[in-house]
């Protein structure tokens, strides 16, 4: 069923809504929440929920016999429904950013009535997921983001099956995401970052549908779910683990490796030209052994640009 989470009006154009799909046997809250689309430009998130959507609406209408929905699913696959069309990351009318709009009110602008509405039909939810990509000049791997989590979030985490697994304190700071909103209640919560914002990553994609797949499957959401035994191994890694390279010199920077693949320490990873005479003014390589987790991919970079990051085991 698609229902609408907000139907708002504007000065000089027809309303707009935020519609939602609701999936599976009736009941007072989702089991499972799952949002994209906060930032308007991550199009990986809203590419895959609404494809997730597709899915499950197909499994309802009986197109697999083998699977069935056993507990409600709530998708909203794009919150910031006028930012996708105009590829803003922001609420275009007044350039605010909607997670840092929450919990939201009722009475207020147009973003925090926003906020409000999503977190009033998520909060309640068993599990909860938020989608996002880094910038348009950044690619992260798939993986998954913990903040501050519970000893129980950090074993439901590894359901996804994603080889990267984030650890985060709550930041003191950005106290008015969806996320410490989510907090604030009980059941679980997740972020999913995927690659890079302003496009959809076919390989990325591919992979976190399947990641929520066996999530769904895992948590006993979807019964039915054929869960593929672990080929690879899902790594935890915290802050520490992080080794990141920054640009010594502008240029351009240019690399055709793959985030998500294990290196070695001095491997060659990328070089940066001159962007006048083509010279090689710097070969990257990587700063230690472990896995490439992000990488720039906006070519023309200033001094001190972050050019990669590679976590170590720990
Ligand atoms: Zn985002």
């Amino acid at each position: 069923m698609i229902r609408n989470l907000l139907c708002m009006t504007a000065p000089v154009r027809e309303g707009f809504e935020i519609p939602c799909h609701e999936i599976g046997p009736k009941s007072s809250h989702p089991a499972l929440a799952l949002v994209a689309g906060l930032h308007g430009d991550e199009i990986n998130g809203v590419f895959i929920l609404s494809r997730l959507a597709d899915f499950l609406n197909s499994v309802e209408a009986g197109n697999y016999p083998d699977l069935r929905l056993i507990k409600r699913v709530l998708i909203i696959p794009a919150v910031n429904v006028l930012g996708v069309n105009m590829r803003s990351r922001t609420w275009p009318f007044d350039k605010s950013d909607i997670n840092r709009m929450f919990p939201g009110s009722t009475i207020g602008e147009t973003t925090q009535r926003i906020a409000y509405a999503v977190l009033e039909a998520t909060k309640r939810a068993d599990y909860r997921i938020d989608i996002h990509t880094a910038s348009a000049d950044f690619e992260e791997v798939p993986q998954v983001r913990l903040h501050g989590p519970s000893d129980a979030e950090r074993v439901t985490a590894r359901m996804f099956g994603l080889p990267a697994i984030m650890e985060r304190s709550l930041s003191p700071v950005f106290t008015t995401t969806m996320m410490s909103s989510w907090k604030a209640w009980p059941g679980q919560s997740f972020v999913l970052r995927v690659g890079q914002a302003g496009t959809v990553q076919l390989d990325h994609c591919q992979r976190v549908f399947r990641a929520l797949l066996s999530f769904l499957g895992r948590t006993g959401v979807l019964e039915g779910v054929r869960i593929a035994v672990e080929d690879e191994d899902i790594c935890h890694f915290d802050k520490e683990s992080a080794l990141r390279v920054y640009a010594e010199k502008a240029g351009t920077f240019v690399s055709d490796r793959q985030v998500g693949r294990w290196v070695r320490a001095g491997e060659e990873l990328g070089f940066i030209y001159d962007s006048f005479s083509g010279n090689v003014i710097e070969k990257v390589v990587s700063p230690a052994a472990g896995l490439l987790t992000g990488l720039r991919r906006h070519p023309l970079l200033f001094e001190g640009d972050l050019i990669l990051r590679v976590n170590r085991r720990m």
